[in-house]
């Protein structure tokens, strides 16, 4: 271990600060670039990074992608599915057909990326995977960076996380278990390091985050055989082990006792890590100094002394960010717009990276701690009616009517039919609605110009679903780009980015907005497009707004007070949104949770906490309606095992839940833990093109009057309606209401 880290980063964001990548893949997608055009912006991108990474000691490689990184890994060992490889196109073509599909094909399962919002392509195999080394990605752009001069660190995913992350392919018998692969893998990921050392390399960061999470005896002792043959090759680089969201736990001995040269600590998300440190002593620590995944100015001062505190073990202290970089925007500077208050206290990739500079000057190359002076500016703005507000929240306030008399009161105001049929929220965002909405940034339109089209929209929204014939109807949210943007920019306290864009999968990015301060809703935000839909129709119309976990989870949240704090400022704005939409004479108000299952703690011992106020701050946005308002949730998943008694706790009059792969599980599940409010099994799945017809949804329906009485039940799509088209759409909505209709007079 003759060659320090020093400082680094575990990661670097890859799509530019313009977004050029998303623009080039798209551009070569469409036919409009030709594969030597993309890789000229793939590589003027990388070089620009690794320019941007050129102060620190150890510059991170090959965290370019032109998709997603673990996309990258399966294509670097072969691990693609017969059905891309059979297409007979070439290595991009095969590799964006993985990640997108074709017309003939369906591309690999898309999920979250730990509890962040990037998401990855999830790997296929099988017990005939035979996994070969046959890319060289990690080796051409190491072989890229050094011709500019710059030694790099390639960066992988590990292969235990590599499999964990995996999913069985189709075809593979019930028992079988991807892990049983890691041998064949390992050795490949041996071959890998051995060429990479030939290149030159120095070091190498495999990340295993899986470990990170509760994992089992077996699972650890994998990561135990990995790391042993590993780190037993004779000629390999020096390995950085990173894990990061997290804790290691139980890893933490494993990756100790090895022969691995580094370890990261995420000691943003685990400050108590530090505790354990001393197992490390024989190693370099990377100390994740620098949070990764928010956009907040390190206590520098603070940083430092947590890193003197390391190198007092006798551990090799080397400094770096908690996780990839890849979770906040690029560049701070690029922002001409924010006030100065909030700009003071931010950092993006960029500012951070030097953050990680500064500190590595004074902690390991003995420069003064003047350095790191001019860090921590402004602190968030107080609200005092707010704090004064929460403070007298009392559990009443969290508490509504039981159940049974809510059920009544709701039943003689509103006289749905058993089985009644709705949908959630949203209808297609047609060319009309995206156009109005550019003319308005371009001034094409004014505000109000904005507005006439989106009421036009709203009526015609209403005029369909009464001519299909359903019972409750939605004003379909045209005017909401996104469902939390909408409400984060009518809320006092967030801040907006120009250019704070974030890769969230492929060629997507989101532009999360930041809650700096107290909030507080200085003016209603949803009621008058409620108002003016109820208007239209004597059908009850949903209100729909989005949850306090969503709202958060979607966003970059403030760290300098307990999140649960946070989730019920943002829920007495609900509160009161709900207070006006009642006003208005709204008798159904819907809160979406879609996140709730998402921002699900990685370890069993943190979930519990996280639920109570989870659904504590819900029950507060919720908990001030009337007993004859109709309080209905929708929660976006179909597997929620880990959540199910959460879900019965937040004391929604109805739950509609995605339910497309297991229907009647999850019915059974509500019911087993005495659920008893009603729910909207999604019987028709928006996820794909395909229309249900009458007969296929009539059977749904009829099964699952068997878990719950029609009178509780709901007939609905499995999430909003947004991203379909309307001829889909209506003959989908059309055979959902005849087939409601069909049960209903069987039961
Ligand atoms: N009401 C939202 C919609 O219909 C819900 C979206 C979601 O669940 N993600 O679009
Ligand atoms: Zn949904």
């Amino acid at each position: 271990m003759n060659v320090p880290i020093g400082s680094t980063v575990l990661g670097y964001p890859r799509i530019g600060g313009r977004r050029e990548l998303k623009r080039a893949v798209e551009r070569y997608w469409s036919g409009r670039l030709d594969e030597a055009g993309l890789h000229d912006v793939a590589a003027g991108l990388r070089a620009q990074a690794w320019r941007e990474l050129s102060g620190l000691d150890s510059v991170p490689g090959n965290t370019f992608s032109y998709y997603d990184q673990v996309l990258d890994t399966a294509v670097l060992f072969d691990a693609i599915p017969a059905r891309h490889r059979d297409l007979g196109l070439n290595a991009l073509d095969t590799y964006f057909a993985m990640a997108r599909g074709t017309d003939e094909v369906t591309p690999l399962e898309m999920t979250k990326w730990f509890d962040t919002n990037y998401h990855y392509l999830v790997p296929e195999v099988g017990p005939d995977t035979r996994f070969a080394l046959t890319g060289d990605k990690p080796v051409a752009e190491y072989r890229e960076a050094a011709s500019l001069g710059i030694k790099t660190r390639p960066v992988l995913v590990g292969p235990v996380t590599f499999l964990l992350l995996a999913k069985p392919s189709a075809d593979a018998p019930a028992d079988f278990a991807p892990l049983s692969l890691l041998d064949g893998l390992v050795e490949q990921y041996a071959e890998l390091l051995e060429t990479l050392r030939a290149a030159g390399v120095e070091w190498v960061q495999l990340d295993e985050p899986a470990f990170v999470a509760d994992r089992t005896p077996d699972e650890l002792a994998a990561l135990q055989d990995a790391y042993y043959r590993l780190s037993n090759l004779s000629d390999r680089p020096n390995i950085l082990v990173a894990g990061y969201f997290g804790d290691w736990g139980e890893a933490l001995p494993v990756l100790a006792e090895s022969s691995v040269e580094a370890v990261s600590l995420d000691l943003v998300a685990a400050p108590e890590a530090i505790e354990r440190v001393s197992l490390l002593h024989d190693k370099i620590v990377v100390a994740g100094l620098v949070e990764g995944r928010n956009v907040w100015r390190t206590d520098l001062h603070r940083a430092a002394e947590l890193g003197a505190r390391i190198a007092d073990t006798g551990a090799v202290l080397a400094v770096s960010t908690s996780c990839s970089l890849l979770h906040v925007p690029l560049d701070l500077d690029a922002e001409t717009d924010l006030a100065p208050e909030v700009r003071s206290r931010l950092a993006f990739a960029k500012q951070k990276v030097d953050e990680v500079v500064r500190l590595g000057r004074v902690l390991l190359g003995g420069e003064s701690a003047d350095l790191l002076s001019d860090t921590a500016a402004g602190t968030a703005t107080r609200d005092e009616a707010v704090r004064a507000r929460l403070a007298e929240v009392t559990p009443e306030h969290r508490t509504r009517v039981p159940y049974p008399d809510r059920a009544d009161a709701q039943e003689s105001r509103l006289r749905l039919p058993a089985l009644a049929t709705t949908t959630i929220g949203s209808f297609p965002q047609t060319g009309a609605v995206r156009q109005a909405r550019a003319d308005l940034r371009t001034g094409a339109i004014d505000e109000a110009g904005y507005e006439q089209r989106m009421r036009e929209e709203v009526e015609r929204v209403i005029r369909l679903q009464e001519e299909i014939g359903l019972d409750v109807l939605v004003h379909g949210e045209p005017e909401r780009n996104d469902m939390v943007q909408y409400f984060a920019e009518r809320l006092d306290g967030f801040a907006h980015t120009e250019l704070g864009w974030v890769q969230s999968y492929g060629s997507r990015c989101v532009r999360p907005p930041i809650l700096h301060s107290d909030l507080s809703r200085p003016a209603p935000m949803t009621v008058r497009w409620a108002e003016h839909a109820q208007s239209l129709t004597p059908k009850p119309v949903k209100g729909m707004l989005t949850g306090p976990v969503t709202i958060l989870a979607w966003s970059f949240v403030r760290t300098d007070q307990p999140l649960a704090d946070t989730a019920d400022q943002v829920a007495l704005a609900l509160r009161d949104e709900v207070a006006d939409l009642e006003a208005a004479g709204i008798g159904i108000i819907q809160v979406d949770e879609p996140a709730l299952r998402e921002t699900l703690p990685l370890r069993e011992r943190d979930r519990k906490a996280y639920l109570d106020w989870a659904v504590g701050a819900f029950r507060l946005a919720t908990g001030g309606a009337a007993p004859w308002t109709q309080v209905h949730t929708h929660l976006c998943y179909s597997e929620f095992g880990d959540v199910i008694h959460a879900i019965d706790g937040l004391d929604a009059d109805v739950t509609t839940i995605e339910a497309a792969r297991s229907r009647m599980e999850i019915l059974a599940d509500l019911a087993a833990i005495g659920y008893a409010r009603g729910v909207g099994p999604g019987v028709y799945d928006i996820h794909s093109p395909r229309v249900p017809g009458t007969d296929e949804v009539a059977g749904l329906l009829t099964e699952a009057t068997k878990a719950v009485p029609a009178t509780r039940l709901w007939a609905n799509p499995d999430c909003g309606l947004k991203t379909r088209g309307y001829a889909e759409v209506e003959p989908a909505l059309r055979n959902l209401v005849s087939a409601a209709i069909r049960v209903r007079a069987q039961v």
